[in-house]
Protein backbone atom coordinates (compact mmCIF):
# COMPACT_ATOMS: atom_id res chain seq x y z
CA UNK A 1 0.00 0.00 0.00
CA UNK A 2 1.72 3.59 -1.09
CA UNK A 3 2.01 5.30 2.13
CA UNK A 4 1.24 8.81 1.07
CA UNK A 5 -1.55 7.89 -0.82
CA UNK A 6 -4.04 6.24 1.53
CA UNK A 7 -6.22 8.03 3.29
CA UNK A 8 -4.74 7.62 6.77
CA UNK A 9 -1.80 10.09 6.07
CA UNK A 10 -3.89 12.08 3.46
CA UNK A 11 -6.41 13.26 5.82
CA UNK A 12 -6.16 12.86 9.50
CA UNK A 13 -8.88 12.69 12.29
CA UNK A 14 -12.32 11.56 12.30
CA UNK A 15 -13.12 11.38 8.59
CA UNK A 16 -10.89 8.60 8.37
CA UNK A 17 -12.42 6.51 10.88
CA UNK A 18 -16.01 7.24 9.07
CA UNK A 19 -14.91 5.69 5.76
CA UNK A 20 -15.79 2.76 3.88
CA UNK A 21 -14.29 1.16 1.66
CA UNK A 22 -16.74 1.61 -1.74
CA UNK A 23 -16.55 -2.38 -2.87
CA UNK A 24 -16.86 -3.85 0.24
CA UNK A 25 -18.24 -1.92 2.30
CA UNK A 26 -15.91 -2.48 5.40
CA UNK A 27 -15.04 0.13 7.80
CA UNK A 28 -11.77 1.81 8.07
CA UNK A 29 -11.26 0.28 11.66
CA UNK A 30 -11.17 -3.03 10.08
CA UNK A 31 -9.84 -2.99 7.04
CA UNK A 32 -6.96 -0.40 7.90
CA UNK A 33 -6.24 1.98 5.56
CA UNK A 34 -8.19 2.98 2.37
CA UNK A 35 -6.83 4.58 -0.90
CA UNK A 36 -9.32 7.36 -1.74
CA UNK A 37 -10.44 8.16 -5.15
CA UNK A 38 -11.92 11.53 -6.70
CA UNK A 39 -15.16 11.76 -4.94
CA UNK A 40 -16.29 9.82 -1.70
CA UNK A 41 -14.76 6.59 -3.32
CA UNK A 42 -12.54 4.28 -1.45
CA UNK A 43 -11.01 0.91 -1.65
CA UNK A 44 -9.31 -1.30 1.11
CA UNK A 45 -6.28 -3.94 0.38
CA UNK A 46 -8.37 -6.70 0.25
CA UNK A 47 -10.41 -5.17 -2.61
CA UNK A 48 -7.16 -4.13 -4.44
CA UNK A 49 -5.93 -7.84 -3.86
CA UNK A 50 -9.29 -9.15 -5.53
CA UNK A 51 -9.08 -6.40 -8.65
CA UNK A 52 -5.60 -7.51 -9.13
CA UNK A 53 -6.27 -11.22 -9.18
CA UNK A 54 -9.36 -10.75 -11.51
CA UNK A 55 -7.15 -8.58 -14.31
CA UNK A 56 -4.18 -11.05 -14.12
CA UNK A 57 -6.56 -14.07 -14.83
CA UNK A 58 -7.79 -11.83 -17.39
CA UNK A 59 -4.73 -11.00 -18.90
CA UNK A 60 -3.76 -14.67 -18.41
CA UNK A 61 -6.90 -15.57 -20.25
CA UNK A 62 -6.20 -13.12 -23.12
CA UNK A 63 -2.89 -13.66 -23.47
CA UNK A 64 -2.86 -17.31 -23.55
CA UNK A 65 -5.93 -17.10 -26.68
CA UNK A 66 -3.89 -14.14 -28.41
CA UNK A 67 -1.03 -16.47 -28.35
CA UNK A 68 -2.68 -19.52 -30.10
CA UNK A 69 -3.74 -17.31 -32.77
CA UNK A 70 -1.07 -14.76 -33.73
CA UNK A 71 1.56 -17.04 -34.72
CA UNK A 72 1.22 -20.75 -35.30
CA UNK A 73 4.72 -22.33 -35.16
CA UNK A 74 5.64 -24.14 -38.34
CA UNK A 75 6.57 -27.81 -37.93
CA UNK A 76 10.06 -27.26 -38.16
CA UNK A 77 10.27 -24.85 -35.30
CA UNK A 78 8.27 -27.44 -33.27
CA UNK A 79 10.79 -29.93 -34.14
CA UNK A 80 13.12 -27.70 -33.00
CA UNK A 81 11.42 -26.89 -29.60
CA UNK A 82 11.45 -30.99 -29.14
CA UNK A 83 14.72 -31.23 -29.70
CA UNK A 84 16.00 -29.15 -26.87
CA UNK A 85 14.95 -31.84 -24.54
CA UNK A 86 14.25 -35.30 -26.21
CA UNK A 87 17.06 -37.38 -27.73
CA UNK A 88 16.40 -38.91 -30.81
CA UNK A 89 12.99 -40.13 -31.60
CA UNK A 90 13.32 -37.89 -35.23
CA UNK A 91 10.70 -39.79 -36.65
CA UNK A 92 7.74 -39.22 -34.12
CA UNK A 93 9.27 -35.49 -33.74
CA UNK A 94 8.34 -34.72 -36.74
CA UNK A 95 4.50 -36.36 -36.83
CA UNK A 96 3.80 -34.86 -33.56
CA UNK A 97 5.19 -31.49 -35.61
CA UNK A 98 2.95 -32.00 -38.45
CA UNK A 99 -0.19 -33.07 -36.39
CA UNK A 100 -0.10 -30.40 -33.55
CA UNK A 101 0.49 -27.65 -36.40
CA UNK A 102 -2.74 -28.92 -38.51
CA UNK A 103 -4.76 -28.76 -35.36
CA UNK A 104 -3.71 -25.27 -34.67
CA UNK A 105 -4.90 -24.66 -37.99
CA UNK A 106 -8.06 -26.34 -37.37
CA UNK A 107 -8.68 -24.19 -34.34
CA UNK A 108 -7.89 -21.42 -36.55
CA UNK A 109 -11.01 -22.78 -38.37
CA UNK A 110 -13.05 -23.24 -36.14
CA UNK A 111 -12.62 -19.24 -35.19
CA UNK A 112 -13.11 -18.25 -38.70
CA UNK A 113 -15.73 -20.68 -38.86
CA UNK A 114 -15.18 -21.55 -42.07
CA UNK A 115 -17.30 -24.17 -44.23
CA UNK A 116 -14.41 -26.60 -44.25
CA UNK A 117 -14.29 -28.37 -41.29
CA UNK A 118 -10.42 -30.10 -40.41
CA UNK A 119 -10.88 -33.49 -38.80
CA UNK A 120 -9.11 -33.47 -35.88
CA UNK A 121 -6.02 -36.24 -35.32
CA UNK A 122 -5.08 -37.43 -32.08
CA UNK A 123 -2.21 -38.97 -31.96
CA UNK A 124 -1.29 -42.64 -30.98
CA UNK A 125 2.62 -43.17 -29.50
CA UNK A 126 3.94 -46.99 -29.61
CA UNK A 127 7.41 -47.83 -27.85
CA UNK A 128 8.72 -49.64 -25.44
CA UNK A 129 9.12 -47.67 -21.70
CA UNK A 130 11.33 -44.65 -20.85
CA UNK A 131 11.68 -44.20 -24.32
CA UNK A 132 10.27 -40.70 -24.60
CA UNK A 133 7.15 -40.98 -24.85
CA UNK A 134 5.24 -38.99 -21.54
CA UNK A 135 8.57 -36.80 -22.28
CA UNK A 136 7.40 -35.78 -25.81
CA UNK A 137 3.78 -34.64 -24.79
CA UNK A 138 4.69 -33.13 -21.87
CA UNK A 139 7.82 -30.79 -24.10
CA UNK A 140 5.11 -30.49 -26.84
CA UNK A 141 2.84 -28.86 -24.46
CA UNK A 142 4.78 -26.54 -22.97
CA UNK A 143 6.35 -25.41 -26.13
CA UNK A 144 2.73 -24.50 -27.35
CA UNK A 145 1.79 -22.90 -24.14
CA UNK A 146 -1.60 -24.90 -23.47
CA UNK A 147 -2.55 -26.31 -20.77
CA UNK A 148 -1.27 -29.74 -20.97
CA UNK A 149 -2.43 -33.29 -18.89
CA UNK A 150 -1.18 -36.35 -17.92
CA UNK A 151 -3.63 -39.42 -17.38
CA UNK A 152 -3.76 -43.05 -17.32
CA UNK A 153 -5.97 -45.46 -18.63
CA UNK A 154 -5.17 -48.28 -16.29
CA UNK A 155 -7.25 -46.44 -13.58
CA UNK A 156 -10.53 -46.29 -15.58
CA UNK A 157 -13.40 -48.41 -15.57
CA UNK A 158 -16.56 -48.07 -17.58
CA UNK A 159 -18.73 -46.23 -15.57
CA UNK A 160 -20.86 -48.16 -12.94
CA UNK A 161 -17.52 -49.62 -11.68
CA UNK A 162 -15.10 -49.45 -8.82
CA UNK A 163 -12.10 -47.10 -10.47
CA UNK A 164 -12.26 -43.47 -12.25
CA UNK A 165 -14.44 -42.26 -14.53
CA UNK A 166 -13.33 -41.40 -18.04
CA UNK A 167 -14.00 -38.10 -17.16
CA UNK A 168 -11.35 -37.44 -14.68
CA UNK A 169 -9.20 -37.44 -17.02
CA UNK A 170 -10.45 -34.08 -18.12
CA UNK A 171 -10.57 -32.83 -14.74
CA UNK A 172 -6.62 -32.96 -14.95
CA UNK A 173 -6.89 -30.79 -17.39
CA UNK A 174 -9.14 -28.34 -16.24
CA UNK A 175 -6.73 -28.16 -13.55
CA UNK A 176 -3.90 -27.79 -15.15
CA UNK A 177 -5.76 -24.72 -17.27
CA UNK A 178 -6.61 -23.16 -13.35
CA UNK A 179 -10.03 -24.64 -14.25
CA UNK A 180 -10.48 -21.98 -17.28
CA UNK A 181 -12.69 -24.07 -19.64
CA UNK A 182 -12.04 -22.31 -22.81
CA UNK A 183 -8.11 -23.30 -22.08
CA UNK A 184 -8.65 -26.39 -21.22
CA UNK A 185 -10.80 -27.14 -24.17
CA UNK A 186 -7.80 -25.61 -26.40
CA UNK A 187 -5.54 -28.22 -24.74
CA UNK A 188 -3.30 -31.46 -25.03
CA UNK A 189 -4.19 -34.48 -23.21
CA UNK A 190 -1.55 -37.27 -22.92
CA UNK A 191 -3.43 -40.84 -21.55
CA UNK A 192 -0.91 -43.28 -20.83
CA UNK A 193 -1.48 -47.07 -20.58
CA UNK A 194 -3.36 -47.04 -23.79
CA UNK A 195 -2.25 -50.85 -24.10
CA UNK A 196 -3.81 -52.22 -21.40
CA UNK A 197 -7.18 -51.65 -22.00
CA UNK A 198 -7.36 -54.13 -24.45
CA UNK A 199 -9.65 -56.24 -24.91
CA UNK A 200 -9.67 -59.41 -23.06
CA UNK A 201 -12.24 -61.31 -25.27
CA UNK A 202 -9.00 -63.86 -26.09
CA UNK A 203 -8.93 -64.36 -22.26
CA UNK A 204 -10.43 -67.11 -20.20
CA UNK A 205 -12.92 -64.67 -18.52
CA UNK A 206 -16.69 -65.04 -18.61
CA UNK A 207 -17.49 -62.35 -16.71
CA UNK A 208 -17.74 -58.76 -17.85
CA UNK A 209 -15.15 -56.83 -18.75
CA UNK A 210 -15.28 -53.73 -16.75
CA UNK A 211 -11.69 -52.46 -17.95
CA UNK A 212 -11.34 -53.15 -21.53
CA UNK A 213 -14.11 -52.96 -24.18
CA UNK A 214 -16.02 -50.51 -22.21
CA UNK A 215 -13.41 -48.16 -21.21
CA UNK A 216 -12.51 -47.53 -25.07
CA UNK A 217 -15.68 -46.84 -25.72
CA UNK A 218 -16.39 -44.48 -23.26
CA UNK A 219 -12.49 -43.08 -24.59
CA UNK A 220 -14.06 -43.14 -27.93
CA UNK A 221 -17.01 -40.79 -27.62
CA UNK A 222 -14.43 -38.26 -25.75
CA UNK A 223 -12.22 -38.75 -28.84
CA UNK A 224 -14.52 -38.01 -31.48
CA UNK A 225 -15.39 -34.83 -29.42
CA UNK A 226 -18.53 -34.98 -26.60
CA UNK A 227 -19.99 -32.16 -23.99
CA UNK A 228 -18.65 -34.09 -21.28
CA UNK A 229 -19.61 -33.64 -17.50
CA UNK A 230 -16.65 -33.50 -15.43
CA UNK A 231 -17.14 -33.62 -11.31
CA UNK A 232 -15.72 -31.03 -10.36
CA UNK A 233 -14.58 -32.83 -7.41
CA UNK A 234 -13.27 -35.78 -8.81
CA UNK A 235 -14.13 -39.45 -7.78
CA UNK A 236 -17.55 -41.10 -9.16
CA UNK A 237 -20.24 -39.13 -10.98
CA UNK A 238 -23.56 -39.11 -8.49
CA UNK A 239 -27.06 -37.33 -9.47
CA UNK A 240 -26.66 -34.73 -7.04
CA UNK A 241 -23.60 -33.48 -8.15
CA UNK A 242 -22.82 -30.11 -10.15
CA UNK A 243 -20.86 -30.64 -13.34
CA UNK A 244 -18.48 -28.54 -15.27
CA UNK A 245 -19.42 -29.15 -18.93
CA UNK A 246 -16.36 -29.43 -21.31
CA UNK A 247 -16.57 -29.92 -24.78
CA UNK A 248 -13.88 -32.09 -25.93
CA UNK A 249 -13.76 -31.10 -29.58
CA UNK A 250 -10.88 -29.20 -29.78
CA UNK A 251 -8.67 -30.93 -27.71
CA UNK A 252 -6.04 -32.77 -28.80
CA UNK A 253 -5.36 -36.53 -27.38
CA UNK A 254 -2.14 -38.11 -27.52
CA UNK A 255 -2.24 -42.18 -26.66
CA UNK A 256 0.37 -43.72 -25.93
CA UNK A 257 1.36 -47.43 -24.60
CA UNK A 258 4.20 -49.88 -24.69
CA UNK A 259 2.26 -52.37 -26.44
CA UNK A 260 4.68 -55.19 -25.24
CA UNK A 261 4.63 -58.40 -27.33
CA UNK A 262 3.24 -56.11 -30.63
CA UNK A 263 6.12 -56.52 -32.63
CA UNK A 264 5.23 -60.74 -32.70
CA UNK A 265 1.80 -59.56 -34.31
CA UNK A 266 4.07 -57.19 -36.29
CA UNK A 267 6.37 -59.59 -37.46
CA UNK A 268 4.12 -62.45 -38.04
CA UNK A 269 2.08 -60.08 -40.72
CA UNK A 270 5.59 -59.12 -42.07
CA UNK A 271 6.92 -63.03 -42.58
CA UNK A 272 10.01 -61.87 -40.43
CA UNK A 273 11.08 -62.78 -37.13
CA UNK A 274 12.31 -60.31 -34.67
CA UNK A 275 15.44 -60.33 -33.56
CA UNK A 276 15.81 -61.44 -30.05
CA UNK A 277 19.20 -60.64 -27.73
CA UNK A 278 22.00 -62.73 -28.90
CA UNK A 279 20.27 -64.08 -32.19
CA UNK A 280 22.27 -64.47 -35.15
CA UNK A 281 20.59 -64.87 -38.40
CA UNK A 282 19.71 -63.79 -41.62
CA UNK A 283 19.50 -60.16 -41.81
CA UNK A 284 16.89 -59.93 -44.74
CA UNK A 285 14.51 -61.60 -42.46
CA UNK A 286 15.30 -59.91 -39.19
CA UNK A 287 14.36 -56.43 -37.83
CA UNK A 288 15.55 -55.33 -34.94
CA UNK A 289 12.78 -54.29 -32.42
CA UNK A 290 12.71 -50.79 -33.28
CA UNK A 291 12.52 -51.56 -36.94
CA UNK A 292 9.49 -53.50 -36.39
CA UNK A 293 7.93 -51.46 -34.20
CA UNK A 294 8.43 -48.60 -37.03
CA UNK A 295 6.34 -50.77 -39.55
CA UNK A 296 3.31 -50.68 -37.40
CA UNK A 297 -0.25 -49.81 -38.87
CA UNK A 298 -3.73 -49.73 -37.37
CA UNK A 299 -4.80 -53.29 -38.09
CA UNK A 300 -1.90 -54.76 -35.92
CA UNK A 301 -3.71 -52.45 -33.38
CA UNK A 302 -6.87 -54.02 -33.29
CA UNK A 303 -5.17 -57.64 -33.68
CA UNK A 304 -3.28 -56.93 -30.26
CA UNK A 305 -6.95 -55.59 -28.42
CA UNK A 306 -8.16 -52.74 -29.75
CA UNK A 307 -11.38 -52.19 -30.98
CA UNK A 308 -11.28 -50.60 -34.25
CA UNK A 309 -13.25 -47.18 -33.56
CA UNK A 310 -10.75 -46.20 -31.27
CA UNK A 311 -8.02 -46.81 -33.65
CA UNK A 312 -9.95 -44.74 -36.48
CA UNK A 313 -9.84 -41.95 -34.28
CA UNK A 314 -6.18 -42.09 -33.83
CA UNK A 315 -5.38 -41.53 -37.17
CA UNK A 316 -1.67 -40.62 -36.44
CA UNK A 317 0.02 -43.59 -35.61
CA UNK A 318 3.71 -43.35 -35.00
CA UNK A 319 6.98 -45.66 -33.32
CA UNK A 320 9.59 -44.52 -31.08
CA UNK A 321 12.67 -46.22 -30.93
CA UNK A 322 14.30 -48.01 -27.86
CA UNK A 323 16.67 -46.05 -26.46
CA UNK A 324 20.56 -47.60 -27.28
CA UNK A 325 23.43 -46.85 -24.96
CA UNK A 326 24.82 -44.06 -27.12
CA UNK A 327 21.54 -42.63 -26.82
CA UNK A 328 21.23 -42.94 -23.09
CA UNK A 329 24.68 -41.25 -22.53
CA UNK A 330 23.66 -38.44 -24.87
CA UNK A 331 20.10 -38.19 -22.68
CA UNK A 332 22.60 -37.98 -19.84
CA UNK A 333 24.23 -34.98 -21.11
CA UNK A 334 22.22 -33.54 -24.00
CA UNK A 335 19.07 -32.35 -23.23
CA UNK A 336 18.59 -28.87 -21.63
CA UNK A 337 17.65 -30.58 -18.39
CA UNK A 338 19.88 -33.41 -18.39
CA UNK A 339 20.52 -35.21 -15.26
CA UNK A 340 24.47 -34.66 -15.27
CA UNK A 341 23.22 -30.80 -15.96
CA UNK A 342 21.38 -30.93 -12.64
CA UNK A 343 23.63 -32.37 -10.84
CA UNK A 344 26.02 -29.42 -11.86
CA UNK A 345 23.53 -27.01 -11.06
CA UNK A 346 22.94 -28.49 -7.49
CA UNK A 347 26.94 -28.59 -7.18
CA UNK A 348 27.43 -24.65 -8.41
CA UNK A 349 24.87 -23.40 -5.66
CA UNK A 350 27.89 -24.78 -3.16
CA UNK A 351 30.15 -23.79 -4.98
CA UNK A 352 31.79 -26.74 -6.49
CA UNK A 353 32.54 -28.01 -9.40
CA UNK A 354 31.16 -31.26 -10.75
CA UNK A 355 32.34 -33.37 -13.75
CA UNK A 356 31.34 -36.75 -15.38
CA UNK A 357 34.10 -38.45 -17.20
CA UNK A 358 32.94 -40.17 -20.68
CA UNK A 359 33.46 -43.16 -19.60
CA UNK A 360 31.62 -42.70 -16.51
CA UNK A 361 28.41 -41.87 -18.56
CA UNK A 362 28.67 -44.97 -20.86
CA UNK A 363 28.76 -46.84 -17.31
CA UNK A 364 25.77 -45.44 -15.98
CA UNK A 365 24.01 -45.84 -19.51
CA UNK A 366 25.56 -49.36 -19.77
CA UNK A 367 23.27 -49.96 -15.98
CA UNK A 368 20.64 -48.56 -17.48
CA UNK A 369 20.39 -50.40 -20.57
CA UNK A 370 20.58 -53.66 -18.77
CA UNK A 371 17.31 -52.36 -16.76
CA UNK A 372 15.64 -52.60 -20.27
CA UNK A 373 13.60 -49.22 -18.66
CA UNK A 374 15.43 -47.02 -21.09
CA UNK A 375 15.62 -44.04 -19.74
CA UNK A 376 13.64 -44.86 -16.50
CA UNK A 377 16.49 -46.46 -14.78
CA UNK A 378 19.07 -43.50 -15.71
CA UNK A 379 17.73 -41.52 -12.66
CA UNK A 380 18.24 -43.84 -9.77
CA UNK A 381 21.71 -45.32 -10.88
CA UNK A 382 22.93 -41.59 -10.65
CA UNK A 383 20.94 -41.19 -7.87
CA UNK A 384 22.43 -43.90 -5.48
CA UNK A 385 26.22 -43.12 -7.24
CA UNK A 386 25.74 -39.84 -5.73
CA UNK A 387 23.85 -40.50 -2.81
CA UNK A 388 27.18 -40.53 -0.07
CA UNK A 389 28.64 -37.08 -1.75
CA UNK A 390 25.19 -35.05 -1.80
CA UNK A 391 25.46 -36.00 2.25
CA UNK A 392 28.72 -34.86 2.74
CA UNK A 393 29.17 -31.39 0.32
CA UNK A 394 27.50 -29.03 1.94
CA UNK A 395 30.19 -29.61 4.98
CA UNK A 396 33.35 -29.42 2.31
CA UNK A 397 35.02 -26.76 1.83
CA UNK A 398 33.80 -23.80 -0.67
CA UNK A 399 35.72 -24.30 -4.45
CA UNK A 400 36.21 -28.19 -4.37
CA UNK A 401 36.12 -29.84 -7.04
CA UNK A 402 34.59 -33.14 -7.82
CA UNK A 403 34.89 -36.11 -11.22
CA UNK A 404 33.14 -38.60 -11.23
CA UNK A 405 34.41 -41.37 -13.04
CA UNK A 406 33.67 -45.03 -13.91
CA UNK A 407 35.29 -46.38 -11.15
CA UNK A 408 33.15 -44.81 -8.46
CA UNK A 409 30.06 -45.58 -10.85
CA UNK A 410 31.15 -49.50 -10.91
CA UNK A 411 31.79 -48.87 -7.23
CA UNK A 412 34.99 -49.77 -6.88
CA UNK A 413 36.43 -46.38 -5.79
CA UNK A 414 34.49 -43.93 -3.45
CA UNK A 415 34.29 -40.18 -5.12
CA UNK A 416 37.37 -38.43 -5.84
CA UNK A 417 37.74 -35.31 -4.20
CA UNK A 418 40.24 -32.92 -5.00
CA UNK A 419 41.67 -30.22 -2.62
CA UNK A 420 40.14 -26.65 -3.14
CA UNK A 421 41.96 -24.85 -6.28
CA UNK A 422 43.07 -21.88 -4.17
CA UNK A 423 44.90 -24.57 -1.24
CA UNK A 424 46.16 -26.42 -3.89
CA UNK A 425 47.66 -22.88 -5.87
P1 LIG B 1 7.70 -43.35 -21.54
O1 LIG B 1 8.11 -43.59 -22.96
O2 LIG B 1 7.62 -44.63 -20.79
O3 LIG B 1 6.51 -42.47 -21.41
P2 LIG B 1 9.06 -41.13 -20.37
O4 LIG B 1 8.84 -40.16 -21.45
O5 LIG B 1 8.22 -40.98 -19.16
O6 LIG B 1 8.93 -42.60 -20.90
O7 LIG B 1 10.59 -41.11 -19.95
C1 LIG B 1 11.02 -41.19 -18.64
C2 LIG B 1 12.19 -40.26 -18.42
O8 LIG B 1 13.30 -40.70 -19.17
C3 LIG B 1 11.91 -38.86 -18.88
O9 LIG B 1 11.46 -38.05 -17.85
C4 LIG B 1 13.25 -38.37 -19.39
O10 LIG B 1 14.00 -37.80 -18.34
C5 LIG B 1 13.94 -39.60 -19.84
N1 LIG B 1 13.85 -39.82 -21.30
C6 LIG B 1 13.18 -40.81 -21.91
N2 LIG B 1 13.33 -40.77 -23.24
C7 LIG B 1 14.10 -39.71 -23.50
C8 LIG B 1 14.61 -39.11 -24.70
N3 LIG B 1 14.33 -39.63 -25.91
N4 LIG B 1 15.38 -38.00 -24.58
C9 LIG B 1 15.66 -37.48 -23.37
N5 LIG B 1 15.22 -37.98 -22.21
C10 LIG B 1 14.45 -39.09 -22.25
Amino acid sequence: MPSGRDLGSKRGGTSKKNAFCSFCRKSYRDVGPLVEGPGDVYICGECIELCQSILDQEQKRRGSSKQLFTKIPSPREIVAGLDEYVIGQEAAKRVLAVAVHSHYKRLMAAEEESDVEIDKSNILLVGPTGCGKTLLAKTLAKSLNVPFAIGDATTLTEAGYVGEDVENLLLKLLHSADFDVEAAQRGVLYIDEIDKIGKTSQNVSITRDVSGEGVQQALLKMLEGTTANVPPQGGRKHPEQQYIQIDTTNILFVVGGTFTGIEDVISKRLGSRTMGFGQVGDEASELSLGETLAQVTPDDLVEYGLIPELIGRLPVITALQPLGEDALVRVLKEPKNALTRQYQHLFGMEDADLKFTDKALRAIARRASERETGARGLRSIIETVMMDIMFELPDQPRGSRYVVTDDIVEGREKMFTEPPQTKSA
